[in-house]
């Protein structure tokens, strides 16, 4: 198959919106001329009718829309493209049956609405369940159904400042860049006013889907509430585009230290290749991969969990053989917090010492002092 041309693409997807340069840069316009429909989607992508049916069911069950930006993203020629696999709903939506709706029990840790406390010192806030693009993945399927009730910023912040452990503040969705500058920046200072709280952080895909939304006005708007930092995620090398580097950049450019939560997908990124060029990618562009989450067994999504030990060849493949800057943890996140898997490097203990195994499998002993 031929190399997907973005550029070419661009071209393209802008000519059928008749988008001039100011549109385009504009993350409102890009909003408002979301695709929603079949209609609209099979001018873009080659539909059967079976397919677009498939397409319009698991829609209605879990909610689409995808920018003009994300569908330039999209390879048509490709039914496999990675990036059509994260945004178009599919009929394996359907198909599962063991998901759970809430498998972290989210709600059962929210001591107050949207705000999810698993850690003695941080907590998870979702101020919004609006996002650019619905991820097929999202594990946060259930709550991007649901707005949250009109209070719950307030009693959150109630909550926090009541809280004086909570020291770091993860604010996420929904995508909290989907408000306006103000309206955000007026939340976030809402918490950065409350005296025990050290960093604030902000979960965002719009870097990667909506990048145009990432303006310089926003990023020093966020650098005045410093320390935030942001955390992206990009779960493929092709993600990475020249506009995606550069709203990066207008943030890291401001101090704001930038992490990336991949997301394991089958059929995105499951493979060692993939990874490791989406880490250097990450790495050029200064994002530093920080997780990489095996997926959540959700309501459908289960066609994107690969076995574990995937993840664990992946892990295996980049710790040692790359930058230990670009080595991601890998992480299952559970009720009781997030895990990290790692295949062992410790072969064992005796009474003079401990053996490692390490990257390319030699094996080392290290003489151990008494506790
Ligand atoms: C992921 C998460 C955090 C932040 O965890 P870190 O490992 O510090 O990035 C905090 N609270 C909840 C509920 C989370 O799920
Ligand atoms: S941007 Fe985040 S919260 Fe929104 S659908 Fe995608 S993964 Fe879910």
């Amino acid at each position: 198959m031929a190399a997907f041309d973005f550029s070419a693409r661009l071209r393209a997807v802008r000519a059928w919106f008749n988008a001039s340069d100011e549109d385009w840069a504009d993350w409102r316009w890009h909003m408002r001329r979301r695709v929603t429909t079949i209609e609209d989607l099979s001018r873009f992508l080659p539909l059967n009718s079976q397919e677009a049916d498939l397409i319009d069911k698991a829609g209605k069950r879990f909610r689409w829309a995808i920018t003009p930006y994300a569908l330039a993203l999209i390879d048509p020629d490709d039914p496999a493209c990675p990036i059509r696999a994260q945004l178009v709903p599919s009929g394996m939506e359907l198909i599962s049956e063991v998901g759970m709706p809430d498998p972290l029990n989210e709600l059962e840790h929210s001591p107050v609405p949207d705000l999810i406390r698993v850690y003695p010192d941080r907590v998870a806030l979702c101020i919004t369940d609006i996002c650019q693009v619905y991820c097929r993945h999202c594990f946060r399927k259930r709550r991007v159904h649901e707005a949250p009730p009109a209070d719950a910023f307030e009693r959150a912040v109630e909550y926090i400042a009541a809280h004086s452990e909570l020291r770091d503040i993860l604010v996420t969705g929904g995508d909290p860049l989907m408000f306006s500058d103000d309206a955000l920046l007026e939340k976030l200072s809402r918490l950065r006013a409350i005296p025990h709280v050290q960093i604030l952080r902000v979960g965002t895909r719009a870097p990667c889907m909506l990048p145009m939304r990432v303006t310089d006005e926003l990023a020093k708007g966020l650098a005045a509430l410093h320390p935030l930092y942001v955390n992206v995620q990009f779960n493929h090398p092709r993600e990475l585009t020249e506009d995606a580097v550069a709203a990066l950049a207008r943030l890291i450019d401001r101090g704001i230290p930038l992490g990336n939560q991949s997301v394991l997908l089958k059929g995105v990124n499951d493979s060692l290749p993939v990874m490791k060029e989406l880490v250097h990618k990450l790495l050029m562009a200064r994002a530093r991969p920080y997780y990489i989450f095996h997926p959540q067994l959700v309501e459908g999504t289960e066609h994107f969990i690969p076995p574990v030990e995937v993840g664990l060849e992946i892990h295996a493949g980049l710790e040692g053989w790359t930058s230990g800057l670009a080595v991601p943890l890998y992480i299952l996140d559970t009720p009781f917090g997030k895990v990290p898997l790692a295949q062992s490097r410790l072969v064992s203990r005796d009474a003079d010492g401990f053996t490692v195994r390490a990257f390319k499998g030699e094996v080392w002993k290290e003489p151990n002092p008494k506790r």
